[in-house]
């Protein structure tokens, strides 16, 4: 009985010490790949070299890795980017899209793109990790999407390809920001259609089913951070968000949808309760008003809060504010979406 017992601890030892190396794996690559690919900004030289870095990491892992080039114009240029996609097998030919842009807005904002959105690709790339030799019914394919933050080029051009097999699929999960904000939150589509092109309006889909799976998903796991639904504010109705991330073409095409990201809708920021203001973190501001949320002086105001777009995301600021905080939501997301992907059943 000892022995049964200590093999016991010793098996579940294992198992943790296994599961702290691939946390710590997944950190590192968070930082290497935001302050090596710092400036990927998109159609850039750099936006390519981040994607061959996670094409190789891909095929370290096993995968065959899909890419697809396309152009697009921006500014009146003619530019070009590339969407990147594995796909894990399941039972059924029934698919689950996750999905991360990895361009950023590069160093023109002063930005590393860590939050936004080193942290959903790298999160991803944990993910394939994962769940690469467990079974799993829906067949899921992950997706780093090019280009978005240039007009969502990257999932426009995804849901327009030949090869896009709607008839399949059952819904989209979109990680843009998944870390930095003080909460995480899970939306569905509006339930007013996104500006769709004219033929696809017809199509809109906004039914919050994937959010409230996610969300009911999540409460079964006790020991990662909560998820919530955003409050309703103006022009919002509670837990629905806007079409300005690659959620948005998806939900244009019919395709239920669900996005994940961190920030704070309790902050009264520069345009009202629009979860614009990540943090209330006074370091993050010029002046917090703690007792009322909000800056101590509108005019005077140089931060509010925010992290995405400017030079706080990046590893020299965020890390000695918000290493903790950042590093939880990180490790709760790879973690419920593991747990998601493999239990989900529609
Ligand atoms: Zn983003």
């Amino acid at each position: 009985m000892k022995i049964i017992k200590n093999s016991f601890v010793f098996i579940t030892l294992s198992l943790s010490s296994l599961q702290a190396s691939a946390e710590t794996q997944s950190w590192e690559s968070l930082l290497a790949f935001s302050s090596n690919f710092s400036d990927r900004l998109a159609g850039s030289r750099s936006e390519y070299n981040a994607g061959e870095w996670l094409i190789n990491q891909y095929e370290d892992l096993g995968f065959e890795v899909n890419q697809y080039n396309f152009k697009y114009f921006y500014k009146d240029k003619k530019r070009q980017s590339r969407n990147i996609e594995v796909v894990l097998k399941g039972k059924s030919p029934k698919t689950l899209i996750i999905g991360a842009h990895y361009d950023s807005t590069g160093h023109r904002k002063g930005s590393a793109g860590l939050i936004d959105n080193a942290s959903g690709t790298i999160a991803l790339l944990a993910l394939a990790k994962e769940i690469k030799e467990q079974e799993h019914f829906y067949t899921i394919r992950l997706v780093s999407f090019g280009a978005e933050e240039v007009g969502l080029q990257g999932s426009k051009k995804y849901v327009t390809s030949s090869s896009f097999d709607k008839d399949n699929l059952v819904g989209m999960i979109n990680l843009d920001t998944v870390v930095g904000g003080d909460y995480l939150y899970i939306h569905s589509a509006h339930s007013s259609p996104y500006k769709c092109n004219d033929a696809k309006s017809s199509n809109y889909e906004y039914s919050p089913w994937l959010r409230d799976s996610l969300l009911s998903e999540s409460k079964k796991l006790t020991d990662i951070s909560s998820y919530h639904l955003h409050p309703a504010t103006q022009g919002y109705p509670e837990g629905e968000t806007g079409g300005w991330s690659d959620h948005a073409p998806f939900a244009c095409e019919g395709v239920p949808i669900a996005h994940i990201e961190a920030t704070n809708f309790m902050i009264k920021g520069k345009s009202g309760f629009d979860g614009y203001s990540q943090t209330s973190n006074p370091n993050f501001w010029t002046c917090f008003n703690d007792e009322k949320q909000t800056a101590c002086k509108n005019k005077k105001e140089k931060g509010w809060g925010q992290i995405w777009h400017t030079k706080y995301d990046q590893e020299k600021y965020l890390i000695p504010e918000l290493e903790n905080h950042i590093k939880t939501q990180f490790h709760s997301n790879i973690e419920f979406l593991k747990s998601f992907a493999l239990a989900f059943k529609g």
